[in-house]
Parts: C-alpha cells; sequence; structure tokens
C-alpha cells in the first residue's frame, strides 16, 4: 500500500521539479510510511525513502513501514539530515510550509549551511503536496472511516435517548465519548462540542457546566476515530417541545443540508457545493447567520482537502469525502447546525452518517 503511494508522490515530484521532499506533516508520514509513532521525519527522493525516528518507536517503525529505509536519530536533525540528503544527490527538496515551525525550519538551514557548496541543496516551500494525493480515498480508507461514522452514528442514537433537562453539557459530550470509546473507537477525532440555548450560538463551543433546560436547542458536534481515520458529524436536538422559531431555523438549515448532499456534483468546486446550501439559507433570510464554509475533507485528519467554502477552488471529485455543515447562528438565541459526511461516488453524493435528523428533532 505505502509503494503505491510512494509512487504517486515521485508522479508529483517530477511534475513540480523536485528532487526530494521532507515531510513533517504527521498525517503525512503516516499516510506515506505507515509509521503511527508521533515522532520522525521522512525524506523521499526519486529513488531513496528514508524515516527517520528516535529509540522510542525503532521496533514500531521497523513493523509498519517495510518500504522505508531506517534512521535511527541519536541527538539532532543535524546528525542525520545532511548525510540522507547528501546520499540521495538531490538539488531541490521541497518542504512543507504549512507544518513546519520556525525553529524547525531554521536548524535546517543551519544545518544545510554547513553542507559542501556541491553537495547544499536548495530547500524550497510546497503546498498539499501529499494533501493532493490524500483527497481520494481508497477502498480501505473510506472502510475506515464508515467504521468511525458508524461509531459516532451509534453513540449519538444511544445518548439521544437518555438525554434529560438538567444534564450538564460536560455530562453529554462524557457519555458521548464514552459510548464511542467503548464501542470500538481508538480516540474522538476532536473535542466534542455540546452546546445548549445561547451556546448553541458559537459554532465551535467548549461544554461547559451549563444545565440544558427544556425548549432549548442543543448542538452536538462529535466524531470517533478508527485505524486513524476521522469521524465528524452534527445534530441539532431540543428536550420537549420545538418552539416556531426553533422549527423555522432547523427546517432551513435541513432544507439547506438535504439540497446540498443531493445535488453536489463531482466537477463542482467547493464553492459551487458550498453555494448549493448558502442560497436556500440566503432566501430564507439568515444569510448573515450563515458564517462559515459548507464542509471540509475528512479523512486522518478531521478538517483536510477538500475545502467546501467560498472562494474555495478545490474541484470535487469521485473518491472524495466531505461533510455538508450548514448552519444558522443567531446570538442570544443559539444556533443549529446539521453535518453529515458524504463519499462522492460516480459523480453524487452518497450519504455515509446514518443517525437520525427528523423534521423537528425533538427528544
Ligand atoms: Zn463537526
Ligand atoms: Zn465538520
Amino acid at each position: 500500500m505505502t509503494a503505491e503511494r510512494l509512487c504517486r508522490l515521485r508522479e508529483k515530484l517530477a511534475e513540480k521539479e523536485l528532487d526530494a521532499i521532507f515531510i513533517t506533516t504527521p498525517e503525512n508520514r503516516r499516510y506515506l510510511s505507515g509509521f503511527t509513532g508521533s515522532a520522525g521525519h521522512l525524506l523521499v527522493s526519486a529513488r531513496r525513502a528514508v524515516l527517520a525516528t528516535d529509540f522510542r518507536y525503532w521496533e514500531q517503525a521497523q513493523q509498519q513501514s517495510p518500504d522505508f529505509e531506517l534512521v535511527k536519530v541519536i541527538g539532532g536533525l543535524e546528525t542525520w539530515l545532511p548525510q540522507a540528503l547528501g546520499d540521495t544527490g538531490a538539488r531541490r527538496v521541497g518542504y512543507e510550509a504549512a507544518n513546519m515551525s520556525v525553529a524547525l525550519y531554521n536548524l535546517v538551514v543551519e544545518t544545510l549551511k554547513k553542507m559542501e557548496t556541491p553537495q547544499r541543496p536548495e530547500f524550497t516551500p510546497t503546498q498539499d503536496v501529499v494533501e493532493g494525493l490524500r483527497v481520494v480515498k481508497d477502498d480501505a480508507e473510506r472502510a475506515a472511516i464508515e467504521r468511525a461514522v458508524r461509531c459516532a452514528d451509534d453513540a449519538f442514537t444511544a445518548v439521544a435517548a437518555q438525554l434529560r433537562p438538567g444534564m450538564t453539557e460536560q455530562e453529554v459530550a462524557w457519555k458521548l465519548e464514552q459510548h464511542m470509546r467503548e464501542h470500538g473507537a481508538e480516540s474522538v477525532s476532536f473535542d466534542i462540542i455540546v452546546a445548549a440555548g445561547p451556546n448553541g450560538a458559537m459554532p465551535h463551543h467548549h461544554p461547559s457546566e451549563r444545565r440544558i433546560e427544556k425548549g432549548e436547542p442543543v448542538v452536538i458536534d462529535m466524531g470517533a476515530r478508527a485505524d486513524g481515520y476521522c469521524s465528524d458529524m452534527t445534530r441539532t436536538v431540543i428536550l420537549g417541545r420545538a418552539d416556531k422559531q426553533f422549527r423555522k431555523v432547523y427546517d432551513i438549515v435541513l432544507g439547506a443540508q438535504m439540497t446540498a448532499a443531493e445535488t453536489v456534483q463531482a466537477g463542482m468546486t467547493g464553492h459551487d457545493g458550498d453555494a448549493l446550501a448558502r442560497s436556500v439559507i440566503e432566501k430564507a433570510g439568515f444569510g448573515e447567520a450563515f458564517g462559515h464554509g459548507l464542509g471540509h475533507g475528512v479523512g486522518l485528519a478531521v478538517h483536510e482537502n477538500p475545502r467546501v467554502g467560498r472562494n474555495a477552488k478545490d474541484i470535487l471529485g469521485d473518491g472524495m469525502v466531505f461533510t455538508i455543515e450548514p448552519g444558522i447562528y443567531i446570538p442570544g438565541w443559539g444556533g443549529v447546525r446539521i453535518e453529515d459526511i458524504v463519499s462522492m461516488e460516480k459523480g453524487r453524493a452518497r450519504g455515509m452518517t446514518h443517525a437520525p435528523k427528523g423534521a423537528a428533532a425533538e427528544l
């Protein structure tokens, strides 16, 4: 599996006239090498693929990364990088501009300065090289996401049935996490959001001690991780009877969500996809209250390509897995967001999320 990924990476390096690439993004490291440890760097050239990690991960790296030459790091990067670069003979080496600290960058530059001039490569920024490969999922990746989705679906369904007025946001978040962890999730894919009443007006509210009251909307945004892959979904529920305001806002968001899911097509840009839902919300007079993009890709990272939002140029295509999550946020009242994951297949979006999102979401 990693051999095939390396092959595709090398094609990309050739396209970009790079002799090698230095990988510092953890998800990219895992994607290319299979290595799941939390520390290590890759250097990939046309002929060589090096994984440098330290003593703590040595045995693990040997098991997980048979397609890579392993370098045991004792000390810093300066102890192995010049040698590895010299061996590749690379003239132009890319680094991942979006995921490299200034400290590490400076260290690499200082290290390269000490190399003899004929061997010293040019160190050049790149963007989205490996992310561009990760955007199209293979069957195994899709299956892992499917497992993570199911895990969150089941937890939501189970915990929604236990929700009672008086429970705090934190209690609900913990019950959801506990259920996912007890049913196969290796972790949550991000800190669960439970936002009751006015807190729901903040799209990324952190669960608090606030007790949930009858008749107020509760936004729950959650995901599980399975085999490294994430899921992400949002449901908005209400304890007891929904009032007119909630019904109205909920129906608009649900309409926007389903319209986008049913009409999004391969070949559209992320901007076009976003507009499918945004136009529904704008027509209903709530355009200003939908302040974020429609969705994002999901994979080893919970937010990755493709971007689906205003001005997003990413072209949506088969094999991509992304969220569709319109929302309306009203300060002082609360919010409604509904988020499903879809998989683009044969030009259309197939829904992967199955947790109920019924008409008024009354519990
Ligand atoms: Zn979410
Ligand atoms: Zn999301």
